[in-house]
């Protein structure tokens, strides 16, 4: 039996007669960029989050780094964020000046609250946790530290879209959340997208302008702004995708229930707070011997992937901001301990039930 990692043509055939017909009605019509189906996904999209705003953009990396600027956060300021996350979180910071600081992880992967205020400067301007593999960061202490410093909260969503602790959603506990429609990601569209929201009418407004040159209308300019827009087909799907978002979060923390009740006595396996929807944007367990487990997995045509084999501390793109290896020695030592199992929401039972087989057998040898 061969198990793959992920399956998007699959996800695709649950969807292909309302996308084949979005695609044509918006073709005919010939309304590609800014269009009804843009409005009305933002607005279903702000509403899926409990936030009052919603704007589509170019992809997650331009969702981080457009919230940065409207923020006004350039060089010479700071932003906390974690080493342990995708290359796009700190680079987005780079990209408008700032430096990206980095804060050690606690044992869920995400950001250590405690470590927080000692890398706190007076340059420090935001905190930019990630919700890493689909569960939150400690939003409360987060809020907690950010309000005492005067600092902002950007959520690095990208993984997160349904996450929620006590039934509010990722997204909606910061100044800003940021999400990607990239296609490895739980809504995902047919190419690059990402998603900001807000609450703040200020941020939104000035969003509005700043991914669209600027713009205040057709022909007047207030400021030079970048070009950053999802365009009205990739709207239209992710509104498609959206509405059955739930149903395949679920799926998906099926799988990942039944992962932990099986092989939480050989691995270390994902857990949750009372009251917490993780959705499993990634299945992360953790051993010693993880590379071995790899490759006895890959012998039985069972694929995994690691998120992320480099700390992004220790990333040549990183050498300049002056860390070294032992800075950060949970992060460190996640990233040789850490594998992601297969979890799509077409993944059948006889699938898992191998993998879980195959683990064990692993362990058992
Ligand atoms: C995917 C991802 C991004 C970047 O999103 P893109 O749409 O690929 O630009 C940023 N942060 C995290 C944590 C991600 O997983």
């Amino acid at each position: 039996m061969k198990v793959k990692y992920v399956d998007l043509g699959k996800i695709y055939q649950d969807y292909k007669e309302e996308i084949i017909k979005k695609f044509d009605e918006i073709s005919r019509q010939g309304m590609f960029v800014f269009s009804n189906e843009l409005e009305s996904f933002e607005k279903q999209f702000a509403s899926y989050c409990g936030t009052k705003y919603a704007i589509g953009v170019g992809n997650g990396t331009d969702a981080l780094f457009l919230v940065l600027k409207a923020l006004g956060i350039k060089q010479g300021d700071e932003v906390i964020t974690t080493p342990n996350s995708f290359i796009a979180t700190a680079g987005a910071i780079a990209a408008t000046g700032a430096t990206p600081v980095f804060v050690d992880v606690s044992e869920d992967y995400n950001i250590n609250p405690e470590l927080i205020e000692s890398a706190i400067t007076e340059k420090t301007k935001a905190i930019m946790p990630v919700h890493l593999t689909g569960r939150l960061a400690d939003m409360d202490s987060i809020n907690k530290i950010a309000k005492k410093h005067n600092l902002f909260v950007i959520e690095d969503a990208a993984q997160a879209i349904g996450a929620s602790l006590n039934n509010k959603k990722a997204g909606s506990f910061g100044d800003a959340g940021c999400f990607s429609l990239h296609p490895l990601k739980n809504l995902y569209v047919h190419g690059d997208g990402g998603v900001i929201t807000t609450n703040s009418t200020e941020l939104y407004e000035k969003l509005l302008k700043l991914r669209n040159h600027g713009l205040k209308n057709r022909d007047e300019c207030e400021f030079f702004g970048y070009n950053s827009r999802l365009g009205a087909i990739n709207a239209a799907i992710a509104s498609i995708k959206l509405s059955g978002l739930d149903t395949l979060n679920n799926k998906k923390r099926q799988i990942a229930l039944k992962y932990i009740k099986s092989l939480k006595s050989y691995v270390k396996t994902p857990s949750e707070r009372e009251n917490e929807k993780q959705v499993y944007q990634v299945f992360v367990i953790s051993t010693e011997k993880r590379n071995e487990l790899q490759k006895f997995l890959i012998e039985n045509e069972i694929e995994t992937k690691i998120h992320y084999p480099i700390p992004i501390h220790l990333q040549e793109a990183a050498s300049h901001l002056g860390y070294k290896e032992g800075d950060f020695p949970a992060a460190e030592k996640q990233s040789k301990q850490i594998l992601s199992l297969p979890i799509h929401p077409h993944l059948k039972d006889e699938e898992v039930d191998f993998v879980i087989l195959k683990i064990k057998e692993f362990f058992n040898k």
